[in-house]
């Protein structure tokens, strides 16, 4: 295989691995916002058993104050009911403090009853409310599994026919370079063949030296910058033509990503 047909299947392989990479990530992207979601409804659901506890045990707590005022009633009336049967003017007094005492000990836990159920209201009305947002939450739940279900799907189809293309390239590229280019592109955001232009590597604009140039432009086998890892090919003057709208797109690349300036320095 001549160099030139190698280059031309790097490049085609670059548009693919890239293309092939970026939809491995969107796929590993994919299960996150629903993480978040789930994560929200545990907590509600964790807030709601508990505020369901106080909300149990605050009906208990009414409960038994309402039997303690039951009981105060009847024993105010069980005094009062003796009254008939008063004979002096002493066990009247005690009777009449005995009343008085119940009287006030019944008002006392019918104020607090009151308060007591008016909290239980608001407990209610809570709980009702987070009934309400874990329904909804789960609801956001199902619809974002279905989405995932459909995205990766769809993914998993593009991911098929990206390794389809990606073995039409592959044969007769040597395995270690494969290797080496794979990695340079998942690293490099997807460039990893780059012309050298004016002795400057298009990749990263590291000026190579006048003998590391003419290796690259005899184009014996593949050469490496030794600064970024791209592959570098020689674009000759008679290849400008064919090469020219490619080049192009790359400085486009290489200007928007001005990082690349740092790779040498990692
Ligand atoms: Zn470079």
């Amino acid at each position: 295989m001549t160099m030139e047909k190698v280059f031309e299947k790097l490049r085609a392989l670059q548009d693919v691995l890239s293309r092939k990479f970026e939809t491995q990530n969107e796929m590993e992207e994919i299960p996150q916002a629903l993480a978040t979601k789930v994560e929200l409804l545990n907590r509600l659901k964790k807030s709601y058993t508990e505020k369901s506890d106080d909300h149990e045990e605050k009906i208990r707590y009414i409960n038994d104050l309402r039997n303690k005022a039951i009981e105060a009633e009847r024993l105010r009336e069980s005094f009062e009911k003796q009254m008939d049967l008063i004979q002096t003017q002493r066990e009247y007094e005690a009777l009449d403090k005995e009343i008085k005492d119940a009287g006030e000990k019944e008002q006392e836990l019918r104020r607090d009853l009151q308060k007591e159920e008016e909290l239980l209201d608001e407990m209610k009305l809570s709980l009702e409310k987070e009934e309400m947002m874990i329904q909804q939450q789960e609801e956001e739940v199902k619809e974002e599994q279905e989405r995932i279900k459909v995205d990766i799907k769809a993914k998993e189809t593009q991911l098929k026919s990206l390794k389809r293309e990606e073995k039409k390239i592959t044969p007769g590229l040597d395995e270690e370079i494969l290797f080496k280019f794979e990695r340079i592109i998942k690293n490099k955001s997807g460039l990893g063949i780059v012309p050298v232009e004016a002795g400057v590597c298009t990749g990263c604009h590291m000026i190579l030296t006048s003998e590391y140039v003419n290796v690259v432009r005899r184009g014996d086998g593949i050469m490496f910058c030794p600064n970024c890892s791209r592959i570098i090919f020689y674009l000759g003057e008679d290849e400008q033509g064919d090469g020219l709208e490619e080049l192009n797109t790359i400085d486009e690349v290489v200007e928007d990503e001005s990082d690349y300036k740092d790779d040498g320095e990692e």
